[in-house]
């Protein structure tokens, strides 16, 4: 195994470069931290805790964990979906005497399906300063690689609990041409994928990104139609966080055309064209006077 020779970060030439940013009193730096992996903050996220005066965080005793693995202490002020409104009042007193405050949630980046922007708002709309620290992000680092080819993405989060708001929810999303991203449970992650099953075509391509960034990561690309019985056949594959990416309408459609003159090509090596669109049509369920056209063309060709 190759030992990394990478030095601990603070003993970077790099981090001269990045301390050189100015790093002013008054803001509040939205902060991104790990999904998983401890090792995935950035220099300039570890540089820029090392200058605050406290850390906003959604659970303290998580962010007290973390930042112990960073050699870092800090006070630690909670902030979560209760209590946002009411904590944003005292976050903006400190800010305006001056202080230095990060805002961080449990896992990922603050605002992203996680407490954060309610805070965000009453900062900006205090004239004070909001500055953004990237990093990870669940659904982004899903996209990454997933092979799913479309520029557009549309990120829907956890859908609604109770079953008819989520179908309601997917029957709305029916035309989204864009990729579709999704946070789900372990808990749900059947259920879900029987309703997506139910909801779009089964030709569609869905990715399951499982634990991403730890031990047991795990992608895997399938059509919807197969996706209930891939996580079905291990007990290990309900387990864990999940993405679901789902193919958006437009590449849905796409691919289910490239389906068709498929199946088009091997019947018509085997029966005459109109047999061939005919046996195409009960197959695909597409138009029969459509699979015609398209098959005499393929005999042209
Ligand atoms: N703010 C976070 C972000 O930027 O991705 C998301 C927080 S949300 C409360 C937690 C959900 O994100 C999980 O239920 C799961 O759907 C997804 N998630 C978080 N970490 C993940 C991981 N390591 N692998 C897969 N999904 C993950």
């Amino acid at each position: 195994m190759t030992q990394s020779t990478v030095s601990y970060p603070a003993n970077l030439p790099i981090m001269h470069e990045v301390a050189r940013q100015i790093y002013p009193v008054s803001a509040l730096y939205v902060l991104a931290t790990p999904i998983g992996n401890v090792g995935d903050i950035t220099l300039r996220a570890l540089h820029a805790l090392s200058m605050m005066d406290a850390v906003a965080c959604e659970d303290t005793r998580n962010t007290a964990h973390l930042l112990t693995r960073y050699g870092l202490s800090k006070n630690l002020i909670a902030a979560h979906q209760h209590n946002e409104r009411e904590v944003a009042d005292k976050l903006i007193a400190r800010l305006q005497a001056g202080e230095r405050i990060a805002l961080v949630s449990d896992a990922g980046t603050p605002a992203v399906s996680d407490p954060g922007a309610r805070i965000v708002d009453a900062v900006l709309a205090a004239g004070l300063r909001v500055i953004p620290l990237p990093g990870a992000s669940a659904a982004v680092t899903a996209l990454s690689a997933a092979g799913l080819v479309n520029d557009r993405f549309y990120f829907v989060g956890f859908l609604p609990a109770k079953a008819r708001q989520r179908d309601t929810a997917l029957s709305h999303l029916r035309a989204v041409a864009a990729t579709m991203m999704f946070y789900e449970a372990p808990h749900r992650i059947v259920e879900t994928v029987d309703a997506l099953a139910t909801m779009f075509e089964p030709t569609r391509q869905i990715v399951f990104a499982r634990e991403l960034t730890k031990l047991f990561e795990e992608i895997h690309r399938c059509s919807l139609a197969q996706a209930a019985a891939w996580l079905a056949a291990d007990a290990n594959r309900q387990k864990g966080e999940f993405v679901i990416l789902l193919e958006g309408a437009a590449a849905a459609a796409e691919s289910d055309e490239l389906e068709a003159e498929r199946i088009l090509a091997i019947l018509l090596a085997e029966c005459p064209v109109k047999q061939a669109a005919a046996l195409a049509a009960q197959i695909t369920g597409k138009k029969k006077n459509a699979l015609y056209e398209r098959a005499l063309q393929m005999k042209r060709q």
